[in-house]
Order: C-alpha cells, then sequence, then structure tokens
C-alpha cells in the first residue's frame, strides 16, 4: 500500500483527482501531524500513516461523509473553523463575500455588524479577526451556536464576535442598530437533487422556501428597522436568483430601498454576492 493507492480509492469512488488529492493531504495533516514541510524536506508516510489514512477513507467513502466532518474542522479565509455536521461548511464562494465585506467596513469605518445565520460563525468571525469592528451572529440553531462559540474562543476574539439565538430579527431590539447586515442564508430550492455529501450538512442551513428566495425576502423586508441609515446589506446568492434578489432590494417593498446595488461573481462566473446601501 502506497499513497497513491489511498488516493485512488477515492478517485473509484467517483471523486475526482485533485478532490481526491485535496482531501489525502487535509486527512494526513490532520490525524499523522504530516503537512506539506514534511513533504518537501522528504519525511517517509509511514505504513502507520497509510493504515490510519485507510481507514479514515474507508470511513469518509462508507456513507459520503464530507471529509470536513471526518477532520472536523475546515479552513476559511486562512485559518481553520470548527465544524460538525450542525453546521454548513464554510464555501469558497462565501470567501468572496467576506472579502468584499471586509473592504466596505474599512473603507467606511463600519462599527457593528450583524451576521444572519452565522453557523459555525466563519463569516463572523472572519470578520471580528480582521477588522475593528464588532460583530452580533445569530441563528436558529442551539447546536450551530454552540460550534460558532468553540471557533470565538479559538480564534481568541471573544468579546468582539458575540452570538445570540435568534430566528432572523425575532431576538433583536429595534434599538439595537446595524451599520451592516452580512448573510449567508439558505438559498436553495426545496426539493433540489443534491450531492451525497450535501445531505450530510444540516437541512435549516440549505433549504428555503419560495424557490430558495424566503429568507431573503424576510431579511430585506425587514432591514430598515435594524440598519443605521445609509446602512449595508450584503448576501451571498443562490444560482439565478440574483434578479429576484435585487428587485426585493429596489422599492419592491414599501419604504425598502437600497441604492448602488451591485452584484460579484463567483469563479464560475455566477452572480454570487449581492450589496447595497439604505436609502
Ligand atoms: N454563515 C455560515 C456560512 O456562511 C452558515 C450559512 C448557512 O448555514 N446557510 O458558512
Amino acid at each position: 500500500m502506497n499513497i497513491q493507492t489511498i488516493i485512488k480509492l477515492l478517485i473509484d469512488a467517483g471523486i475526482e483527482e485533485r478532490e481526491a488529492k485535496k482531501e489525502v493531504k487535509m486527512l494526513l495533516e490532520h490525524f499523522c501531524n504530516y503537512t506539506e514541510k514534511d513533504e518537501i524536506l522528504g519525511h517517509p508516510i509511514t505504513e502507520e500513516h497509510l493504515r490510519i489514512l485507510k481507514n479514515k477513507v474507508e470511513a469518509r467513502l462508507a456513507d459520503r461523509t464530507p471529509v470536513q466532518y471526518i477532520i472536523g474542522e475546515s479552513y476559511f479565509m486562512g485559518k481553520f473553523f470548527k465544524v460538525s455536521p450542525d453546521v454548513l461548511i464554510p464555501r469558497p464562494e462565501t470567501e468572496i463575500l467576506v472579502t468584499k465585506a471586509i473592504e466596505l467596513i474599512k473603507e467606511h469605518d463600519l462599527k457593528n455588524i450583524l451576521d444572519i445565520g452565522t453557523g459555525s460563525g466563519c463569516i463572523a468571525c472572519t470578520i471580528a479577526d480582521r477588522t475593528n469592528a464588532v460583530v452580533l451572529g445569530v441563528d436558529i440553531s442551539s447546536d450551530a451556536l454552540r460550534i460558532a462559540l468553540d471557533n470565538v474562543t479559538r480564534l481568541g476574539i471573544n468579546n468582539r464576535a458575540v452570538f445570540r439565538k435568534s430566528d432572523l430579527y425575532s431576538k433583536i431590539r429595534e434599538d439595537e442598530k446595524f451599520d451592516m447586515i452580512i448573510s449567508n442564508p439558505p438559498y436553495i430550492p426545496i426539493g433540489t437533487e443534491l450531492e451525497p455529501e450535501v445531505k450530510h450538512e444540516p437541512s435549516v442551513a440549505l433549504f428555503a422556501e419560495e424557490n430558495g428566495l424566503q429568507l431573503y425576502r424576510k431579511i430585506i423586508m425587514d432591514a430598515p428597522k435594524y440598519l443605521n441609515k445609509g446602512g449595508w446589506l450584503i448576501f451571498e446568492l443562490g444560482i439565478g436568483e440574483a434578479s429576484a434578489v435585487k428587485s426585493f432590494m429596489n422599492e419592491y417593498f414599501e419604504g425598502v430601498n437600497f441604492e448602488g446595488v451591485n452584484i460579484i461573481k463567483d469563479f464560475e462566473n455566477r452572480d454570487r454576492i449581492i450589496y447595497g446601501r439604505l436609502i
């Protein structure tokens, strides 16, 4: 048995070669403490390492558990975040969202941020870690919030990213005002067929009614109550949802209007991020 045999187990199960190599690397690093540095220095991968790897790959393939849940961690914007099946695994697309949010926060010196549907807390924690803003992350799931709390402790930013159980704005007081509302809400239309790995993720984090638009609608409708004047609203978008969300942000609801609504594309040239400023 060698490392190629292990990679092949994944490939034979239908996992793309690049992904298979990446996953083996992640497992080696996490369970065998064997890093890229060891590879560069020519340290051998031992029989013991291979035995552990095979074990983990078999567990991964038995029911297509995402490798991040096996490891219990996921890499996001340069840091490792704790994850479990109680939270969505942070996606590379969400890095585009957070990068833009950080840019706006710095440019306009924004102070108070609300992250709706915080899940693992990856968005809230990264913003608190990289800017001077204070972030409140809310989620409907207590199990998700437990993970978010672990992540904030890991990063050592407890007083700047705080969490609260709340169904959207339900536990936000109207005198709590924010300079930005950010959200990567559940946006997959109910009934969409998903990859077997995605089925391990919490459905409350994935699916939304109204063709995937329900949470955008609810967040946008009430945003003016919780945003300071000129405050920003920024979302990650599901596929094909940009124009509906844009129209929600532009006077679809009485008294709700955002200016300069802009869309950013993802790596595959799909509309992925939308943001605008409350008028
Ligand atoms: N905010 C978390 C993330 O972006 C969780 C989002 C969700 O569960 N829909 O990864």
